[in-house]
């Protein structure tokens, strides 16, 4: 059961030290189409989650090599802008083919550095790649409106135009989802672009690099520098710099958002949550048990969309001890084991942070009815960060469980009498990220989905992200700025809408000066 499929080490981006002990690599920078080795003396190291063994060390870019790719992004702007749409989405399709060509191996990647289960590491390509595909439709998104005759001779017309350079500051939850939410619809709008991904999980945008370098996005069109609160504030102060879109927790998210808005910048930023399941007592009971193990536990609930609060409405409390019974059988290993459910969670900081958070739990007089925190593993990751799932009962929203976003695979679990209890419960909660109700009762569900203050609701669905057509539409405490990600608040949020208004006649007959503001019509 714990053959392990091998991830590590089988292309070309990795600097490999073959004379180091360590048979570590350092990861580099990419700017102006070039894998660059930085020059810095600050290095992060990435481990493997299951093992605690070296990945690669990513460098802390300085200031000359984040200035270098900046310049690299603006001098590359006029060149890409100018590019035709059809072009430019034909490099961006051929970047498409090239991630459906190599999901297998961008999801090793994902698996060795951020501890996920292979085919979820798959989903996390796969749901990334949805949005290259929607932002190879750019020709179509982009276009504005007419409007003839406004006046004898007089038409208008708007085109949405890109903004120059755009940056993206991604967190460690969905190494390759996430990037794939910024850079191809930024740069399919004629943008160039400047990405800082997760230090904690660079490789999977590495390997994106290269994939868009062969497709023949143009050098300084996608620039990649590594770092954390210098490279943030760096981008947040560069006054080329037009946009920054940014997903992760909630301290860096509204730092990024005021530091960048007071610089004039566009700023796009999703957060924290705290997703509730309402489970009512006509759903169906093993379909609605099954989504709930899933997504309270799936991605060792490292998923911003992770359901990690159940509210059980009147009988539907009864059915607790089948969830757990669901829940012990899920299996915990390293992401590289076929069959594991569950991963380690990042860091063993964030798994510390975790076992206190479940303490707080019990000393605050809830119930651990399944306690994760002393779970085994196969012996050859006695290291890794693992814990098992977690179910807590008898909770109440003044507990440190409830108030926090726990990120790890812990469930807590709520009463409450009514329907119109749950939803007052959970419009109270500050974050607005989603929701899912389970029912086999349309008046309730119709009612929950119009009185929910959540941004994005499932019915009989956990984890409603949005397909690409549509919006990332987290709401409340759970996103701050300009334009939601993706569909066409994404498209909006990349370009700037320029309107033209024109007069074209074929005499040169003087109607007179006129001095008044003027009126069409
Ligand atoms: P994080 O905020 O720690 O890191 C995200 C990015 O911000 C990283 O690139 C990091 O280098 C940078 N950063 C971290 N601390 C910083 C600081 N003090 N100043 C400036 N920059 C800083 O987030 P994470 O732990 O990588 O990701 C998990 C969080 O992301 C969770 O809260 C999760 O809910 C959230 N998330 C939200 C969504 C969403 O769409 N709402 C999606 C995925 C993850």
């Amino acid at each position: 059961s714990s053959k392990l499929i091998n991830t590590s080490r089988f292309f070309g981006i990795r600097n490999f030290h073959s004379s180091s002990s360590l048979l570590a690599h350092n990861t580099k920078l990419f700017i102006n189409g070039q894998f660059i080795e930085s020059k810095t003396k600050d290095w992060v190291e990435v481990k493997n989650p299951a093992t605690q063994e070296l990945v690669t060390r990513v460098p802390i870019s300085t200031k000359d090599e984040m200035q270098a790719a900046v310049d690299a992004a603006v001098a590359a702007f006029p060149g890409w802008r100018d590019t035709s749409v059809s072009n430019r989405a034909r490099i961006i399709n051929n970047l498409r083919v090239l991630i459906n060509q190599n999901m297998d191996k961008i999801a090793a990647l994902i698996t060795e550095e951020q501890g996920k289960t292979l085919p979820d590491a798959k989903g996390d390509v796969f749901r990334g790649l949805e949005v290259v595909e929607h932002a190879s439709n750019v020709a179509s998104l982009m276009m504005g409106e007419t409007m003839e005759n406004v006046s004898k001779n007089v038409d208008i017309y708007s085109y949405n135009q890109p903004l120059g350079v755009c940056a993206g500051i991604t967190p460690f939850n969905f190494p390759a989802m996430i990037p794939l939410w910024m850079f191809p619809l930024a740069i399919a709008c004629g943008n160039t672009y400047v990405l800082k991904p997760s230090e904690r999980v660079p490789s999977a945008s590495m390997f994106l690099a290269d994939l868009a370098k062969q497709a023949g996005v143009p050098d300084g069109v996608l620039n990649i520098i590594h770092g954390s609160k210098d490279a943030v504030n760096f981008i947040c102060d560069d006054p080329n710099i037009r946009a920054i879109s940014f997903v992760g927790a909630d301290h860096a998210g509204k730092h990024i958002h005021d530091r960048g808005t007071k610089n004039g910048k566009r700023v796009q930023s999703n957060m924290a949550a705290k997703n509730h399941a309402t489970i009512l007592p006509d759903a169906a009971k093993d379909r609605t048990l099954d989504a709930l193990t899933g997504a309270a536990f799936g991605a060792s609930g490292q998923r911003c969309m992770a359901l990690s609060a159940a509210v059980f409405v009147g009988e539907a409390n009864n059915w607790i001890p089948e969830l757990v019974e669901r829940a012990k059988k899920l299996k915990v290993a390293s992401g590289a084991c076929p069959g594991a459910d569950l991963g380690p969670v990042i860091s063993p900081e964030s798994k510390n942070r975790i076992h206190k958070i479940i303490q707080t739990a019990i000393d605050e007089g809830a119930n651990v009815i399944l306690d994760g925190r002393n779970v085994t593993v196969d012996d050859k990751f006695a290291k890794g960060n693992f814990i098992g799932p977690t179910i807590i009962t008898g909770v109440t929203p003044n507990m440190t469980c409830y108030k926090e976003e726990i990120f790890g695979p812990v469930l807590v679990c709520l009463k409450a009498d009514s329907l119109d209890e749950a939803i007052k419960l959970i419009n109270k909660n500050p974050y607005g990220n989603g929701t899912a109700i389970f029912t086999n009762s349309g008046a309730a569900a119709r009612k929950y989905q119009h009185e929910i203050d959540v941004g994005q609701v499932g019915i009989n669905l956990p984890i409603p992200v949005p397909l690409p057509f549509f919006s990332f539409t987290g709401s409340r405490g759970s996103f701050v700025g300009a334009n939601h990600f993706y569909g066409k608040t994404g498209v909006q949020f990349y370009t700037q809408i320029k309107t033209i208004t024109s007069n074209w006649r074929d005499d040169d007959v003087s109607s007179g000066v006129a001095t008044h503001m003027p009126i069409l019509g």
